[in-house]
Formats: structure tokens, sequence, C-alpha cells
């Protein structure tokens, strides 16, 4: 238990919807300076057509409009999945002071696996980073989704879905300071490779 998992709960609700109109199962919450959620979000690229319709870069909108400005200071952001280049450096811009992700992104992830775009000490803004929260749930709900994609009850997209597939577990020379429930982290990585195989198999 962390002090994380129940928004993280909140995050997997939020992915968990995101499959009903095909996104990939991806959610997130942005949490106030005293923990309440000030916005919830899944993907909503297919639903909506946006390529930049991740499910941090909507829950950064959603809150900032809210708040009537875009410093977002204080804020967490909590996130079912290591976020990408593009919703890292959302986060950075709209000044968050902490990611709190789930399963590890070993082909996208850009504040610990692939990159670390966000604690650069080049940056004036340089947000803490806590990983592998609730790791396997995350990575459970996106090795559903692949199976799906391999039986035919989802438009196909293999290609980038398969690039997606490869989550769970932290890489190795990822940056010690994140964070991490390795134990758990490592059991996903182990069966959403093999629905990586699974779909790149097609
Ligand atoms: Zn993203």
């Amino acid at each position: 238990m962390t002090i994380w998992d129940a928004a993280m709960d909140q995050a997997l609700a939020q992915a968990q919807l995101a499959m009903g109109h095909d996104d990939v199962p991806v959610g997130a919450v942005l949490l106030d300076r005293a923990g309440r959620v000030l916005a919830m979000a899944g993907n909503e690229r297919e639903a909506t057509g946006d390529p930049t319709a991740h499910a941090e870069v909507l829950v950064l909108r959603r809150a900032a409009r809210l708040r009537h400005d875009w410093r977002l200071e204080g804020c967490t952001l909590v996130v079912t999945l290591e976020p990408c280049a593009m919703c890292a450096g959302a986060a950075v811009a709209a000044r968050v002071e902490r990611i709190v992700f789930g399963a590890y992104d070993q082909k996208a992830g850009a504040v610990a696996s692939l990159f670390d775009v966000v604690r650069d000490p080049r940056l004036n803004h340089r947000p803490l980073v806590v990983g592998g929260i609730k790791a396997a749930s995350s990575a459970g709900l996106l090795r559903s989704f692949f199976a799906k994609i391999v039986d035919g009850d989802v438009s196909e997209r293999p290609k980038e879905l398969a690039s997606k597939a490869s989550v769970g577990q932290p890489t190795e020379g990822s940056n010690p300071s994140v964070t991490a429930t390795k134990a758990e982290s490592s059991e996903s990585g182990a069966f959403i490779a093999e629905a990586e195989a699974a779909v790149k198999g097609r």
C-alpha cells in the first residue's frame, strides 16, 4: 500500500473506460496540493481523432481550465503508464510538482525508461517521479486490450499497439531515483512481452 493507491485506482478506472472506445487503456488523474481530484481522463485519441489526446494532456488541460491558470504548481499527475515524451514535456510545462505512474513503458517511457525528460538538471522546473504504483493492474489492462486485438475484437492498429506493448518493467539503466515496486513490475513485464510477441506474429 502506498499513499498513491487510491488515486491510481481512479486512474485505472479511467483506463478501463477508454477501452470502451477502442483507445489504449491508459488513465490519469490530477490531484491538487491537498490531494483533491481536479481532473480525470482516459486516452481519447481514437474517440476524438486527436493525436495529442493522451490521458495526461487531457487532465492537464482540464485542470488548467478549471483553475483559469496554466500553472499547476503543487499538483500531482497520477497516470497508469509511464508518460511519453509529449506528456512528460506537458507536465514540465504545466509545472506539476510530481508525476506518479504505474507500469514502466520500455518503448516510449520518457520519465525513466527510454528518456528522462523531466529531471534534466538544466531544466528550471523538475517534477519528482514515483514509478511502479499498481503496475501489475495497469499492465493487466493493457494485456487484455492487446489480447482482444489478437482475437480481432478491436479494429486493427497492430504496429502502433505492438510498440505500446512492451510495458511493465524498468529497464536497466533506469534512473535509480525512481521508486519502483520491482517484483510487481517484472511479473507484469513477462506477460506483456508475451502479448507483444503475439501481436508482432500476425
Ligand atoms: Zn503521452
